[in-house]
C-alpha cells in the first residue's frame, strides 16, 4: 500500500501526489492563510464586534483540552468576554464535568448547558451503530455546530471560537468521517421510519442566515500555539484535570475513536494527529509509527450499565454501507462552499474535503 512520503496516510484513504497527500496539501495551505503574525488583528476586531455588547464571541466547552486551553486564553490572556457553552451527551466522563464546573467558576463567565431529547438521542446513536457506518459519532458535531449558531444569533454574537488546530489534531479524510446533517437525519430515518424532530441539525440554509447576520467562525490555534504548555500549567492550578488521550474527556467518542474504528474498520484515528505532529515537525514519522505499535487502548467497562447493550449492537450489524443513506450534494454548492470558506462561516478544510 503506497504511503504519503511525508505523513502516515496510505492511498487507501487519500490522494497521493508525487511529493505529498492531500492532506499534506491542506495542511500546508491552512499554514499559508494563518499567519501568526495576523492574530492581532484578528483579536481586534473581535473586540471592536464586542463593543456596546454583552459578549465579545461565543465558546463551546467540552472539559477536554482543546476547549479549556482556550476558554482560558480568551478570559485571562486577551481579556474578552465570552458566552459558554456546553452540549451535554450524558456520556461525559467526570472529570470532563468538574473541569468545566471549575473553569465556569474560576473565569466567572456566563454559561450554558444543553442537554437533548434523551429518546431521540439514544435513537439516533443507536441508528448510526445498527447501519455500521464508521461515522457512528457525528451526530455530536453536527449538534454542537448547530448549537453554536443558534446561541450566537440568539445572542448577537459575531464572532464563534473554535478549539481546533489543524497543527494539533489535522483533518480527519472522508472516509474515516462524514459530517453531514441529511445523512444523519437519512441513517436515522432507515431505522426509525420519521426524520429528527427535536435534534439540532446545521443546515445549509442555517449557514447561509448565519452567513447573512455576519457570524464568523474563528480558530486561534491555526494562528499559532499560544503558549499552550504554560496556560495548561496554569489550569492545574485551578483544579483542571489532565484526563489523558485526545477527545478522552467523552466516554462515548473515546468508544468510537479507539474501540469501534479500529476493531470493526480497521481506522486507527491516531493518524491523523500523528501526521499533524509530522507535518510541524514535533514527532519523526519512525517515531509515530513505533507508537501505533501499541493499540489504541478503551476500557468497555466504562460504558457502565449499557455496555452489554452496545458491544451487541456494534458486534451484531455488519459494516454497512455509507450508499444506502442520502447526503447533501455539497458539490452542487461548491461556488457557495468557497465563498463561505473565504469569509470564514465555513472551514476552508470543510469545503476541500466536500466539495472539490
Ligand atoms: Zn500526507
Amino acid at each position: 500500500m503506497k504511503e504519503c512520503p511525508r505523513c502516515l496516510f496510505t492511498e487507501e484513504v487519500v490522494l497521493i501526489g508525487k511529493e505529498q497527500c492531500e492532506y499534506c496539501d491542506l495542511h500546508d495551505q491552512q499554514t499559508a492563510t494563518a499567519d501568526p503574525k495576523e492574530w492581532d488583528l484578528v483579536l481586534g476586531k473581535i473586540r471592536e464586534a464586542g463593543e456596546k455588547k454583552q459578549y465579545d464571541c461565543l465558546v463551546g466547552i467540552s472539559g477536554g483540552e482543546d476547549s479549556s486551553v482556550l476558554l482560558y486564553l480568551t478570559v485571562k490572556v486577551w481579556g474578552l468576554r465570552p458566552l459558554v457553552i456546553h452540549f451535554n451527551n450524558r456520556t461525559n466522563r467526570k472529570v470532563a464535568d468538574d473541569n468545566i464546573r471549575t473553569l465556569v467558576d474560576y473565569l466567572n463567565v456566563n454559561f450554558i448547558e444543553y442537554f437533548l431529547d434523551k429518546k431521540e438521542y439514544d435513537d439516533l446513536t443507536d441508528s448510526l451503530l445498527k447501519a455500521g457506518v464508521p461515522d457512528a459519532d457525528i451526530g455530536n458535531d453536527v449538534c454542537m455546530a448547530k448549537l453554536m449558531v443558534k446561541t450566537a444569533l440568539d445572542n448577537k454574537i459575531k464572532y464563534i471560537l473554535n478549539g481546533h488546530s489543524f497543527r494539533e489534531e489535522g483533518s480527519s479524510p472522508k472516509a474515516w468521517s462524514v459530517i453531514d446533517y441529511t445523512y444523519l437525519n437519512s441513517v436515522y430515518r432507515a431505522f426509525n421510519g420519521k426524520d429528527l424532530v427535536n435534534y439540532p441539525l446545521l443546515t445549509v440554509w442555517d449557514q447561509i442566515y448565519s452567513a447573512l447576520r455576519g457570524i464568523r467562525k474563528i480558530s486561534p490555534f491555526h494562528y499559532k500555539d499560544h503558549s499552550r504548555a504554560w496556560v495548561i500549567e496554569q489550569l492545574k492550578l485551578i483544579g483542571w484535570q489532565d484526563y489523558g488521550g485526545k477527545h478522552n474527556e467523552n466516554i462515548y467518542t473515546a468508544f468510537v475513536g479507539n474501540y469501534i474504528l479500529p476493531k470493526k474498520f480497521g481506522i486507527d484515528k491516531r493518524i491523523t494527529y500523528l501526521s499533524a505532529a509530522i507535518r510541524e515537525g514535533r514527532i519523526s514519522k519512525e517515531s509515530a509509527k513505533d507508537i501505533l505499535k501499541t493499540p489504541a487502548y478503551f476500557d468497555v467497562n466504562d460504558l457502565g450499565e449499557k455496555r452489554d447493550y452496545l458491544l451487541n449492537l456494534v458486534n451484531s450489524y455488519p459494516v454497512g454501507s455509507r450508499s444506502s443513506y442520502k447526503m447533501t450534494n455539497f458539490k452542487a454548492l461548491k461556488p457557495l462552499f468557497w465563498l463561505f470558506a473565504k469569509l470564514g462561516v465555513v472551514p476552508v478544510s470543510m469545503y476541500k474535503k466536500y466539495c472539490l
